[in-house]
């Protein structure tokens, strides 16, 4: 089975067991996903949503925003974790979307390819691969980028879709190399919906439960940690009922 191949095949598997199509959990405006990313940096999603929603109330616009002083930014998202390294990286990450293309929207990415899109904002200061990726894929832009969050990284190395020392940086490209080029939007975050979610439900940090696991005959670490457990057709894993942080 080559690795594409394997790709596949978790991503059936584990589509069965939570029930693809997983519905996108919002629909918001390019510019208020990337923003409401760069607050949920290592930050509990509750407290980046509350971050998000002060500053939505506190400020008439991304421009009032550009032009407030750090700190009054920094008090609206103080739920967020750091926020006075995150209250200047909103205003510049702004600041340069409205330097660049003369308008704060990025409504002009829904022309380009993904990853001619995905560059663009990768430009922006402080917006790695994961935020490009959110991005297009959680906004209303809903295009086919892969983000890579830590479950998704940790069941992907585990199952050998990737080597043990790849990043969850460079592991956005790789990840996404493996999946079918005319995927649509949906089926592509579906794929990371589903990895996360087998990460938070099964595929656990600490004692991964291998035994009632879908993915344990195609799982090398699972099968050195339970190498008495061949495939078992009935093992299933728990089915999705809501959508867990990301
Ligand atoms: S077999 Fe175990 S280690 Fe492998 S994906 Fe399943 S839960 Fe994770």
């Amino acid at each position: 089975m080559t690795l594409n191949e394997k790709a596949l095949e978790i991503h059936r598997r584990l589509c069965r067991a939570y029930h693809c199509p997983i519905p996108y959990f919002h629909e918001m405006d390019p510019i208020d996903e990337l923003v409401s990313s760069l607050l949920s940096h290592r930050t509990r999603n509750a407290d980046s949503g509350a971050a998000f929603k002060e500053l939505r109330k506190r400020f008439a616009g991304w421009q009032a925003v550009i032009d407030a002083p750090v700190a009054k930014v920094q008090d609206a998202i103080r739920r967020a974790n750091w926020p006075e390294q995150k209250a200047p990286r909103i205003q510049q990450v702004l600041a340069a979307i409205l330097r660049e293309r003369n308008a704060l929207s990025l409504d002009f990415l829904a022309d380009m390819d993904v990853p001619e899109a995905r560059e663009w904002l990768e430009r922006l200061p402080g917006v790695g691969p994961k935020t490009s990726a959110a991005v297009l894929s959680f906004s209303r832009l809903r295009r086919p980028a892969l983000p890579v969050d830590s479950h998704h990284h940790r069941v992907a190395i585990r199952t050998g879709l990737l080597a043990p020392k790849v990043a969850v940086g460079p592991s956005h490209r790789i990840l996404a190399a493996q999946l079918p080029p005319d995927w649509t939007a949906q089926e592509v975050y579906d794929n990371h919906e589903i990895l996360m979610l087998h990460g938070q439900r099964c595929c656990f940090h600490r004692r991964p439960a291998c035994e009632r696991c879908p993915l344990l005959d195609l799982c090398p670490f699972g099968q050195k940690l339970r190498p008495d457990a061949g495939p078992l057709p009935g093992r299933q894993a728990e089915p999705v009922a809501s959508r867990l942080s990301s």
